[in-house]
Protein backbone atom coordinates (compact mmCIF):
# COMPACT_ATOMS: atom_id res chain seq x y z
CA UNK A 1 0.00 0.00 0.00
CA UNK A 2 1.37 3.55 -0.88
CA UNK A 3 1.42 6.92 -0.31
CA UNK A 4 0.11 9.68 -2.62
CA UNK A 5 3.58 10.03 -4.25
CA UNK A 6 4.16 6.33 -3.84
CA UNK A 7 0.95 5.73 -6.76
CA UNK A 8 2.19 4.87 -9.93
CA UNK A 9 0.63 7.22 -12.07
CA UNK A 10 0.28 7.15 -15.71
CA UNK A 11 -1.53 9.23 -18.54
CA UNK A 12 -3.16 8.06 -21.37
CA UNK A 13 -5.78 10.99 -21.67
CA UNK A 14 -2.64 13.27 -21.70
CA UNK A 15 -0.98 11.43 -24.33
CA UNK A 16 -4.15 12.50 -26.88
CA UNK A 17 -3.34 15.67 -28.75
CA UNK A 18 -2.78 18.97 -27.14
CA UNK A 19 -6.22 20.15 -28.55
CA UNK A 20 -7.85 18.08 -26.05
CA UNK A 21 -6.97 19.39 -22.93
CA UNK A 22 -4.83 22.60 -21.13
CA UNK A 23 -2.30 21.36 -18.54
CA UNK A 24 -2.10 23.86 -15.62
CA UNK A 25 -1.77 23.88 -11.76
CA UNK A 26 -4.74 23.54 -9.29
CA UNK A 27 -5.15 27.10 -7.57
CA UNK A 28 -3.89 26.38 -3.77
CA UNK A 29 -6.88 26.28 -0.99
CA UNK A 30 -6.08 28.21 2.42
CA UNK A 31 -5.61 26.41 5.51
CA UNK A 32 -7.15 22.87 4.09
CA UNK A 33 -8.37 20.35 6.25
CA UNK A 34 -9.57 17.20 6.02
CA UNK A 35 -13.67 16.83 6.11
CA UNK A 36 -14.08 12.90 4.88
CA UNK A 37 -11.80 10.22 3.56
CA UNK A 38 -13.49 6.79 2.03
CA UNK A 39 -11.00 3.96 2.96
CA UNK A 40 -12.67 1.62 0.84
CA UNK A 41 -11.86 3.53 -1.99
CA UNK A 42 -7.96 4.63 -0.64
CA UNK A 43 -7.78 0.41 -0.75
CA UNK A 44 -9.11 0.21 -4.59
CA UNK A 45 -6.00 2.06 -5.57
CA UNK A 46 -3.51 0.49 -3.21
CA UNK A 47 -3.67 3.91 -0.95
CA UNK A 48 -3.29 3.54 2.80
CA UNK A 49 -6.03 4.79 4.82
CA UNK A 50 -3.56 5.64 7.06
CA UNK A 51 -2.24 8.69 4.86
CA UNK A 52 -5.40 10.40 5.19
CA UNK A 53 -4.00 12.05 8.79
CA UNK A 54 -0.90 12.98 6.97
CA UNK A 55 -0.24 16.79 5.77
CA UNK A 56 1.31 14.91 2.38
CA UNK A 57 -2.57 13.55 1.87
CA UNK A 58 -4.39 16.83 2.73
CA UNK A 59 -2.10 19.28 0.86
CA UNK A 60 -2.15 16.89 -2.37
CA UNK A 61 -5.80 16.79 -2.41
CA UNK A 62 -6.28 20.43 -1.51
CA UNK A 63 -4.50 20.93 -4.89
CA UNK A 64 -1.87 22.60 -2.77
CA UNK A 65 0.76 20.00 -3.53
CA UNK A 66 1.05 18.43 -6.85
CA UNK A 67 2.09 14.62 -5.90
CA UNK A 68 4.64 13.02 -7.72
CA UNK A 69 4.30 11.45 -11.21
CA UNK A 70 1.35 13.30 -11.73
CA UNK A 71 0.60 15.51 -14.96
CA UNK A 72 -2.28 17.74 -14.12
CA UNK A 73 -4.91 18.88 -16.92
CA UNK A 74 -8.22 19.99 -17.72
CA UNK A 75 -10.33 18.66 -20.62
CA UNK A 76 -12.30 20.37 -22.68
CA UNK A 77 -15.85 19.55 -23.62
CA UNK A 78 -18.77 20.72 -25.21
CA UNK A 79 -22.50 20.29 -24.39
CA UNK A 80 -26.25 20.60 -25.32
CA UNK A 81 -27.74 22.42 -21.80
CA UNK A 82 -31.46 22.11 -20.81
CA UNK A 83 -31.73 20.92 -24.90
CA UNK A 84 -30.08 23.50 -25.73
CA UNK A 85 -26.20 23.71 -27.68
CA UNK A 86 -23.99 25.56 -25.34
CA UNK A 87 -21.10 25.66 -27.52
CA UNK A 88 -17.90 24.97 -24.68
CA UNK A 89 -17.76 24.04 -21.72
CA UNK A 90 -15.27 21.64 -20.40
CA UNK A 91 -13.88 21.13 -16.68
CA UNK A 92 -14.05 23.84 -15.49
CA UNK A 93 -13.13 23.73 -11.87
CA UNK A 94 -11.85 19.65 -12.50
CA UNK A 95 -7.99 18.91 -12.52
CA UNK A 96 -7.15 15.52 -13.95
CA UNK A 97 -4.02 14.22 -12.00
CA UNK A 98 -3.31 11.17 -14.02
CA UNK A 99 -4.63 7.34 -13.82
CA UNK A 100 -3.87 4.56 -11.39
CA UNK A 101 -3.94 1.07 -11.16
CA UNK A 102 -7.46 -0.34 -9.26
CA UNK A 103 -6.61 -3.47 -7.45
CA UNK A 104 -9.97 -5.39 -7.81
CA UNK A 105 -10.68 -4.59 -11.93
CA UNK A 106 -7.96 -4.96 -13.35
CA UNK A 107 -8.35 -1.64 -15.09
CA UNK A 108 -6.65 2.07 -14.10
CA UNK A 109 -8.54 4.91 -12.20
CA UNK A 110 -8.36 8.34 -13.19
CA UNK A 111 -8.22 10.47 -10.29
CA UNK A 112 -9.47 14.36 -10.54
CA UNK A 113 -9.91 17.48 -8.32
CA UNK A 114 -13.31 18.96 -8.48
CA UNK A 115 -13.21 22.76 -7.02
CA UNK A 116 -9.54 22.80 -7.58
CA UNK A 117 -9.63 26.94 -9.33
CA UNK A 118 -9.59 28.17 -12.51
CA UNK A 119 -9.06 26.53 -15.54
CA UNK A 120 -8.86 27.74 -19.41
CA UNK A 121 -12.79 26.71 -19.54
CA UNK A 122 -13.95 27.96 -16.03
CA UNK A 123 -16.62 30.62 -18.23
CA UNK A 124 -18.67 32.76 -15.43
CA UNK A 125 -17.63 30.77 -13.01
CA UNK A 126 -14.71 30.89 -9.86
CA UNK A 127 -13.32 27.38 -10.47
CA UNK A 128 -14.56 26.36 -7.22
CA UNK A 129 -17.07 24.09 -5.44
CA UNK A 130 -18.46 24.84 -2.47
CA UNK A 131 -18.54 22.05 1.19
CA UNK A 132 -22.01 21.57 0.69
CA UNK A 133 -22.01 19.90 -2.80
CA UNK A 134 -18.57 18.49 -2.41
CA UNK A 135 -20.07 16.85 0.48
CA UNK A 136 -23.23 16.01 -1.54
CA UNK A 137 -21.41 14.60 -4.22
CA UNK A 138 -18.98 11.78 -2.07
CA UNK A 139 -22.07 10.60 -0.05
CA UNK A 140 -24.00 10.00 -3.04
CA UNK A 141 -21.22 8.05 -5.71
CA UNK A 142 -19.99 5.66 -2.55
CA UNK A 143 -23.59 5.11 -1.92
CA UNK A 144 -24.23 4.46 -5.33
CA UNK A 145 -21.45 2.38 -5.48
CA UNK A 146 -23.31 0.07 -2.30
CA UNK A 147 -26.31 0.00 -4.32
CA UNK A 148 -24.90 -1.55 -7.05
CA UNK A 149 -25.27 1.28 -9.39
CA UNK A 150 -22.62 1.87 -11.92
CA UNK A 151 -21.31 4.94 -10.76
CA UNK A 152 -17.66 7.39 -9.95
CA UNK A 153 -16.30 7.01 -6.64
CA UNK A 154 -15.08 9.36 -4.15
CA UNK A 155 -11.80 9.75 -2.70
CA UNK A 156 -12.32 12.44 -0.04
CA UNK A 157 -13.02 16.33 0.48
CA UNK A 158 -11.26 18.75 1.30
CA UNK A 159 -12.41 22.08 3.23
CA UNK A 160 -10.93 25.21 3.50
CA UNK A 161 -12.52 28.34 5.01
CA UNK A 162 -12.27 30.44 2.03
CA UNK A 163 -15.38 31.85 1.15
CA UNK A 164 -17.14 31.45 -2.34
CA UNK A 165 -20.58 33.19 -3.63
CA UNK A 166 -23.36 31.36 -4.20
CA UNK A 167 -26.96 31.95 -3.48
CA UNK A 168 -25.43 33.11 -0.12
CA UNK A 169 -21.50 33.10 0.79
CA UNK A 170 -20.13 29.80 1.11
CA UNK A 171 -16.87 27.94 2.20
CA UNK A 172 -14.93 25.98 -0.92
CA UNK A 173 -13.84 22.49 -0.89
CA UNK A 174 -12.22 20.37 -3.35
CA UNK A 175 -13.81 16.59 -3.93
CA UNK A 176 -11.60 14.36 -5.12
CA UNK A 177 -13.47 11.75 -7.25
CA UNK A 178 -12.46 8.96 -9.11
CA UNK A 179 -13.76 6.91 -12.59
CA UNK A 180 -11.95 4.90 -15.50
CA UNK A 181 -13.12 8.00 -17.35
CA UNK A 182 -14.67 11.34 -17.56
CA UNK A 183 -15.25 11.30 -21.13
CA UNK A 184 -18.25 13.01 -21.90
CA UNK A 185 -20.84 12.58 -24.48
CA UNK A 186 -20.17 16.38 -24.90
CA UNK A 187 -16.52 15.25 -25.69
CA UNK A 188 -17.13 14.05 -28.82
CA UNK A 189 -20.42 16.98 -29.42
CA UNK A 190 -17.34 19.40 -29.26
CA UNK A 191 -14.97 17.88 -32.19
CA UNK A 192 -18.39 17.30 -34.60
CA UNK A 193 -19.83 20.64 -34.10
CA UNK A 194 -16.00 21.94 -34.88
CA UNK A 195 -16.00 20.39 -37.96
CA UNK A 196 -12.95 18.66 -36.57
CA UNK A 197 -13.63 14.52 -37.64
CA UNK A 198 -9.70 13.89 -37.12
CA UNK A 199 -9.89 14.74 -33.43
CA UNK A 200 -13.55 12.77 -33.25
CA UNK A 201 -11.81 9.78 -34.89
CA UNK A 202 -8.66 10.07 -32.24
CA UNK A 203 -11.06 10.43 -29.34
CA UNK A 204 -13.21 7.45 -30.53
CA UNK A 205 -10.22 4.90 -31.22
CA UNK A 206 -8.94 6.08 -27.81
CA UNK A 207 -12.26 5.39 -26.08
CA UNK A 208 -12.71 2.09 -28.00
CA UNK A 209 -8.74 1.16 -27.49
CA UNK A 210 -8.80 1.39 -23.92
CA UNK A 211 -12.66 1.15 -23.03
CA UNK A 212 -14.22 -0.86 -25.32
CA UNK A 213 -11.37 -3.23 -27.00
CA UNK A 214 -13.98 -5.66 -27.50
CA UNK A 215 -14.79 -3.44 -30.42
CA UNK A 216 -11.94 -3.14 -31.95
CA UNK A 217 -12.50 -5.61 -34.24
CA UNK A 218 -16.29 -4.98 -35.16
CA UNK A 219 -17.36 -4.80 -38.59
CA UNK A 220 -18.27 -1.43 -38.05
CA UNK A 221 -16.58 -0.26 -34.63
CA UNK A 222 -18.11 3.20 -34.41
CA UNK A 223 -21.52 2.27 -35.25
CA UNK A 224 -20.76 -0.75 -32.21
CA UNK A 225 -19.31 1.94 -29.76
CA UNK A 226 -22.86 3.80 -30.45
CA UNK A 227 -24.75 0.71 -29.97
CA UNK A 228 -22.98 -0.31 -26.87
CA UNK A 229 -23.02 3.01 -25.20
CA UNK A 230 -26.63 3.16 -25.97
CA UNK A 231 -27.48 -0.24 -24.41
CA UNK A 232 -25.59 1.07 -20.93
CA UNK A 233 -26.88 4.18 -20.84
CA UNK A 234 -30.53 2.56 -20.64
CA UNK A 235 -29.32 0.28 -18.62
CA UNK A 236 -27.92 2.93 -15.94
CA UNK A 237 -30.80 4.88 -15.98
CA UNK A 238 -33.19 1.72 -15.65
CA UNK A 239 -31.27 1.53 -12.44
CA UNK A 240 -32.00 5.04 -11.98
CA UNK A 241 -35.60 4.64 -11.90
CA UNK A 242 -35.67 1.14 -9.89
CA UNK A 243 -34.16 3.05 -6.67
CA UNK A 244 -36.17 6.63 -7.22
CA UNK A 245 -32.86 7.81 -8.06
CA UNK A 246 -33.24 11.93 -10.14
CA UNK A 247 -29.31 12.72 -11.35
CA UNK A 248 -31.02 16.56 -11.54
CA UNK A 249 -28.88 17.95 -14.40
CA UNK A 250 -28.83 14.92 -17.59
CA UNK A 251 -26.75 17.37 -19.87
CA UNK A 252 -25.20 15.66 -22.40
CA UNK A 253 -22.08 16.91 -20.91
CA UNK A 254 -23.10 14.92 -18.37
CA UNK A 255 -23.53 11.87 -19.61
CA UNK A 256 -20.51 9.48 -19.50
CA UNK A 257 -19.71 7.74 -22.48
CA UNK A 258 -18.71 4.50 -20.49
CA UNK A 259 -22.51 4.57 -18.83
CA UNK A 260 -22.16 5.42 -15.40
CA UNK A 261 -23.40 8.13 -12.79
CA UNK A 262 -21.00 11.16 -13.44
CA UNK A 263 -21.41 14.79 -12.24
CA UNK A 264 -23.49 14.40 -9.16
CA UNK A 265 -25.05 17.61 -7.83
CA UNK A 266 -28.98 18.99 -7.42
CA UNK A 267 -29.62 14.38 -7.47
CA UNK A 268 -32.06 13.50 -5.38
CA UNK A 269 -33.80 10.05 -4.05
CA UNK A 270 -37.66 9.93 -4.74
CA UNK A 271 -39.55 10.10 -1.18
CA UNK A 272 -43.33 11.00 -1.28
CA UNK A 273 -44.01 9.16 -4.93
CA UNK A 274 -44.68 11.92 -7.84
CA UNK A 275 -43.63 10.76 -11.29
CA UNK A 276 -43.43 14.06 -12.42
CA UNK A 277 -41.12 15.22 -9.50
CA UNK A 278 -38.13 17.79 -10.37
CA UNK A 279 -35.29 17.33 -7.62
CA UNK A 280 -33.94 20.24 -8.91
CA UNK A 281 -35.22 23.65 -8.32
CA UNK A 282 -33.23 25.30 -11.40
CA UNK A 283 -35.23 23.18 -13.49
CA UNK A 284 -38.51 25.30 -14.12
CA UNK A 285 -39.50 23.14 -16.99
CA UNK A 286 -39.47 19.57 -15.11
CA UNK A 287 -36.95 18.65 -17.94
CA UNK A 288 -34.98 15.93 -15.96
CA UNK A 289 -38.06 15.26 -13.61
CA UNK A 290 -38.44 11.39 -13.00
CA UNK A 291 -40.19 10.21 -15.17
CA UNK A 292 -38.76 12.07 -17.94
CA UNK A 293 -34.94 10.45 -17.34
CA UNK A 294 -35.25 7.99 -20.04
CA UNK A 295 -36.83 9.76 -22.58
CA UNK A 296 -34.02 12.48 -21.67
CA UNK A 297 -31.04 8.98 -21.77
CA UNK A 298 -32.38 8.61 -25.24
CA UNK A 299 -32.87 12.06 -26.38
CA UNK A 300 -28.95 12.39 -24.86
CA UNK A 301 -28.00 9.23 -26.91
CA UNK A 302 -29.43 11.15 -30.07
CA UNK A 303 -26.52 13.73 -29.88
CA UNK A 304 -23.73 11.54 -29.38
CA UNK A 305 -25.22 9.57 -32.56
CA UNK A 306 -25.28 12.98 -34.27
CA UNK A 307 -21.68 13.40 -33.19
CA UNK A 308 -20.47 9.99 -34.54
CA UNK A 309 -22.22 10.46 -37.77
CA UNK A 310 -18.97 11.43 -39.58
CA UNK A 311 -17.21 7.89 -38.07
CA UNK A 312 -20.16 5.88 -38.86
CA UNK A 313 -21.10 7.55 -42.33
CA UNK A 314 -24.19 5.82 -42.48
CA UNK A 315 -27.66 7.51 -41.01
CA UNK A 316 -29.44 4.37 -40.97
CA UNK A 317 -26.71 3.10 -38.96
CA UNK A 318 -26.59 5.59 -36.64
CA UNK A 319 -30.62 4.95 -36.59
CA UNK A 320 -29.95 1.00 -35.88
CA UNK A 321 -27.56 1.79 -33.07
CA UNK A 322 -30.20 4.20 -31.53
CA UNK A 323 -33.10 2.13 -31.80
CA UNK A 324 -31.44 -0.79 -28.70
CA UNK A 325 -32.41 2.12 -26.56
CA UNK A 326 -35.98 0.92 -25.48
CA UNK A 327 -35.55 -2.83 -25.44
CA UNK A 328 -32.26 -2.39 -23.48
CA UNK A 329 -34.48 -0.36 -21.28
CA UNK A 330 -37.00 -2.10 -20.90
CA UNK A 331 -35.61 -5.54 -20.59
CA UNK A 332 -33.30 -4.06 -18.15
CA UNK A 333 -36.66 -2.34 -15.73
CA UNK A 334 -38.82 -4.95 -16.44
CA UNK A 335 -35.92 -7.02 -14.52
CA UNK A 336 -35.36 -4.75 -11.83
CA UNK A 337 -39.03 -4.57 -11.29
CA UNK A 338 -39.73 -8.04 -10.62
CA UNK A 339 -37.05 -8.15 -8.47
CA UNK A 340 -38.37 -5.13 -6.61
CA UNK A 341 -41.93 -6.84 -6.63
CA UNK A 342 -40.33 -10.25 -5.30
CA UNK A 343 -41.77 -12.16 -8.60
CA UNK A 344 -39.42 -14.94 -9.95
CA UNK A 345 -41.63 -15.37 -13.25
CA UNK A 346 -42.36 -12.92 -15.90
CA UNK A 347 -46.06 -13.45 -16.48
CA UNK A 348 -48.39 -11.73 -19.14
CA UNK A 349 -49.87 -9.74 -16.56
CA UNK A 350 -47.25 -8.73 -15.01
CA UNK A 351 -47.24 -5.22 -16.55
CA UNK A 352 -50.95 -4.81 -15.84
CA UNK A 353 -49.18 -5.04 -11.68
CA UNK A 354 -46.84 -3.16 -12.40
CA UNK A 355 -48.96 0.28 -13.85
CA UNK A 356 -51.23 -0.67 -10.76
CA UNK A 357 -48.10 -0.16 -8.22
CA UNK A 358 -47.26 3.06 -9.88
CA UNK A 359 -50.59 4.29 -9.74
CA UNK A 360 -51.34 3.08 -6.11
CA UNK A 361 -48.14 4.45 -4.94
CA UNK A 362 -48.64 7.95 -7.04
CA UNK A 363 -52.29 8.43 -5.80
CA UNK A 364 -51.26 8.10 -2.17
CA UNK A 365 -47.71 9.93 -2.55
CA UNK A 366 -46.09 6.84 -0.58
CA UNK A 367 -42.65 6.59 -0.07
CA UNK A 368 -40.56 5.28 -2.33
CA UNK A 369 -37.95 3.21 -0.74
CA UNK A 370 -40.08 2.36 2.35
CA UNK A 371 -42.89 1.07 0.42
CA UNK A 372 -40.96 -1.35 -1.60
CA UNK A 373 -38.59 -2.39 0.99
CA UNK A 374 -42.09 -3.07 3.41
CA UNK A 375 -43.29 -5.06 0.51
CA UNK A 376 -40.80 -7.64 1.30
CA UNK A 377 -42.44 -8.35 4.80
CA UNK A 378 -45.98 -8.60 3.22
CA UNK A 379 -46.99 -12.20 4.43
CA UNK A 380 -48.71 -13.83 1.53
CA UNK A 381 -52.14 -15.67 3.47
CA UNK A 382 -51.83 -13.17 6.67
CA UNK A 383 -53.07 -9.81 5.43
CA UNK A 384 -53.05 -9.08 9.03
CA UNK A 385 -49.21 -8.39 9.02
CA UNK A 386 -49.74 -5.70 6.09
CA UNK A 387 -49.98 -3.27 9.09
CA UNK A 388 -46.72 -1.23 8.35
CA UNK A 389 -46.58 -1.32 4.70
CA UNK A 390 -50.24 -0.48 4.99
CA UNK A 391 -50.01 2.26 7.31
CA UNK A 392 -47.93 4.25 4.43
CA UNK A 393 -51.30 4.79 2.33
CA UNK A 394 -53.65 7.14 2.86
CA UNK A 395 -56.24 5.75 0.49
CA UNK A 396 -56.42 2.09 2.57
CA UNK A 397 -59.20 0.90 0.52
CA UNK A 398 -57.27 1.42 -2.53
CA UNK A 399 -54.10 -0.37 -0.44
CA UNK A 400 -56.19 -3.19 0.27
CA UNK A 401 -57.22 -3.90 -3.69
CA UNK A 402 -54.01 -3.60 -4.75
CA UNK A 403 -53.08 -5.86 -2.15
CA UNK A 404 -55.50 -9.03 -2.81
CA UNK A 405 -54.48 -8.48 -6.86
CA UNK A 406 -50.49 -8.74 -5.49
CA UNK A 407 -51.31 -11.27 -3.67
CA UNK A 408 -53.33 -13.26 -6.71
CA UNK A 409 -49.78 -12.45 -8.59
CA UNK A 410 -47.74 -14.29 -6.24
CA UNK A 411 -49.87 -17.30 -5.30
CA UNK A 412 -49.20 -17.72 -9.56
CA UNK A 413 -45.56 -17.97 -9.05
CA UNK A 414 -44.02 -21.78 -9.37
CA UNK A 415 -44.59 -23.06 -6.30
CA UNK A 416 -41.08 -25.18 -5.89
CA UNK A 417 -40.70 -24.68 -2.48
CA UNK A 418 -38.79 -21.35 -2.93
CA UNK A 419 -41.92 -18.85 -2.96
CA UNK A 420 -42.09 -18.96 0.70
CA UNK A 421 -42.48 -15.66 2.25
CA UNK A 422 -39.35 -16.13 4.32
CA UNK A 423 -37.73 -17.02 0.83
CA UNK A 424 -39.50 -14.10 -1.00
CA UNK A 425 -38.64 -11.71 1.80
CA UNK A 426 -34.38 -12.28 1.63
CA UNK A 427 -34.57 -11.94 -2.20
CA UNK A 428 -36.51 -8.62 -1.85
CA UNK A 429 -34.65 -6.97 0.90
CA UNK A 430 -31.63 -7.83 -1.21
CA UNK A 431 -32.89 -5.41 -3.99
CA UNK A 432 -34.61 -2.82 -2.15
CA UNK A 433 -32.69 -0.08 -0.03
CA UNK A 434 -33.49 0.03 3.42
CA UNK A 435 -31.38 3.57 3.71
CA UNK A 436 -30.96 5.57 0.83
CA UNK A 437 -29.01 8.80 0.50
CA UNK A 438 -32.59 11.05 1.12
CA UNK A 439 -31.80 15.03 0.89
CA UNK A 440 -32.63 15.59 4.86
CA UNK A 441 -29.94 12.99 5.98
CA UNK A 442 -27.19 14.76 3.99
CA UNK A 443 -28.05 18.33 5.22
CA UNK A 444 -27.66 17.38 8.95
CA UNK A 445 -24.39 15.75 8.05
CA UNK A 446 -23.51 19.14 5.75
CA UNK A 447 -25.17 21.74 9.04
CA UNK A 448 -22.71 19.82 11.24
CA UNK A 449 -19.81 20.07 8.66
CA UNK A 450 -20.05 23.59 8.21
CA UNK A 451 -20.19 23.90 11.79
CA UNK A 452 -16.52 22.10 11.66
CA UNK A 453 -17.92 18.24 13.21
CA UNK A 454 -17.72 16.08 10.63
CA UNK A 455 -18.53 12.90 12.39
CA UNK A 456 -21.91 12.76 10.89
CA UNK A 457 -20.10 12.53 7.48
CA UNK A 458 -18.85 8.93 8.38
CA UNK A 459 -21.74 8.12 10.38
CA UNK A 460 -24.26 8.52 7.32
CA UNK A 461 -21.59 6.82 4.60
CA UNK A 462 -21.33 3.98 7.12
CA UNK A 463 -25.04 3.35 7.26
CA UNK A 464 -24.85 3.74 3.19
CA UNK A 465 -22.04 1.20 2.98
CA UNK A 466 -24.62 -1.67 3.32
CA UNK A 467 -27.86 0.14 2.52
CA UNK A 468 -29.87 -3.60 1.84
CA UNK A 469 -28.83 -4.58 5.60
CA UNK A 470 -31.15 -4.12 8.74
CA UNK A 471 -29.09 -1.91 10.63
CA UNK A 472 -31.41 -2.01 14.23
CA UNK A 473 -29.04 0.21 15.75
CA UNK A 474 -29.43 2.65 12.65
CA UNK A 475 -33.17 2.48 12.49
CA UNK A 476 -33.26 6.37 12.20
CA UNK A 477 -31.53 7.08 8.39
CA UNK A 478 -34.45 4.85 7.30
CA UNK A 479 -37.06 7.28 8.69
CA UNK A 480 -39.29 9.69 7.03
CA UNK A 481 -38.25 12.83 5.77
CA UNK A 482 -38.99 15.11 9.29
CA UNK A 483 -41.38 18.07 8.44
CA UNK A 484 -38.08 20.86 8.55
CA UNK A 485 -37.35 18.82 5.26
CA UNK A 486 -39.97 19.87 3.06
CA UNK A 487 -38.53 23.19 2.62
CA UNK A 488 -34.97 22.04 1.54
CA UNK A 489 -33.76 22.47 -2.21
CA UNK A 490 -31.43 22.08 -4.38
CA UNK A 491 -29.96 23.91 -7.55
CA UNK A 492 -27.44 24.13 -10.29
CA UNK A 493 -26.02 25.91 -7.54
CA UNK A 494 -22.84 23.92 -6.42
P1 LIG B 1 -22.43 21.05 -14.30
O1 LIG B 1 -23.78 21.15 -14.93
O2 LIG B 1 -22.40 21.36 -12.83
O3 LIG B 1 -21.81 19.72 -14.57
O4 LIG B 1 -21.48 22.18 -14.94
C1 LIG B 1 -21.58 22.61 -16.27
C2 LIG B 1 -20.33 23.34 -16.67
O5 LIG B 1 -20.11 24.47 -15.85
C3 LIG B 1 -19.06 22.52 -16.61
O6 LIG B 1 -18.25 22.93 -17.68
C4 LIG B 1 -18.46 22.93 -15.30
O7 LIG B 1 -17.06 22.76 -15.26
C5 LIG B 1 -18.82 24.40 -15.24
N1 LIG B 1 -18.89 24.93 -13.89
C6 LIG B 1 -19.85 24.69 -12.95
N2 LIG B 1 -19.58 25.38 -11.83
C7 LIG B 1 -18.41 26.04 -12.03
C8 LIG B 1 -17.61 26.92 -11.24
N3 LIG B 1 -17.95 27.26 -9.98
N4 LIG B 1 -16.49 27.41 -11.80
C9 LIG B 1 -16.13 27.11 -13.04
N5 LIG B 1 -16.85 26.30 -13.84
C10 LIG B 1 -17.97 25.77 -13.35
MG1 LIG C 1 -20.87 18.67 -15.45
MG1 LIG D 1 -43.03 -8.15 -19.35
Amino acid sequence: RHSVDQLPFSHSYAALPPAFYTRLQPTPLPNPYLVCASPAVAELIGLDPAEFAQPEFISAFAGNRIPAGTQPLSAVYSGHQFGVWAGQLGDGRAILLGEVPADASGGMLEIQLKGAGLTPYSRMGDGRAVLRSSIREYLCSEAMAALGIPTSRALCVVGSDELVMRERPETAAVATRLAPSFIRFGSFEHWYYRDQPDQLKTLADYVIARFYPELRDADKPYQALLTEVTRRTAELVAHWQAVGFMHGVLNTDNMSILGITIDYGPFGFMEAFDANHICNHSDTQGRYAYSMQPKICHWNCYALGQALLPLIGEVDDVHAALAGFASAYQEKIDVLLHAKLGLQTDQDEDDELINATFKLMQDNHVDFTLFFRRLGDLQRDNPAADAPLRDLFIDRAAFDAWASQYRLRLGREIDNGSSSDAVRRAAMHAVNPKYVLRNYLAQVAIDKAQNKDFSEIARLQKVLERPFDDQPENEAYAALPPDWASHLEVSCSS
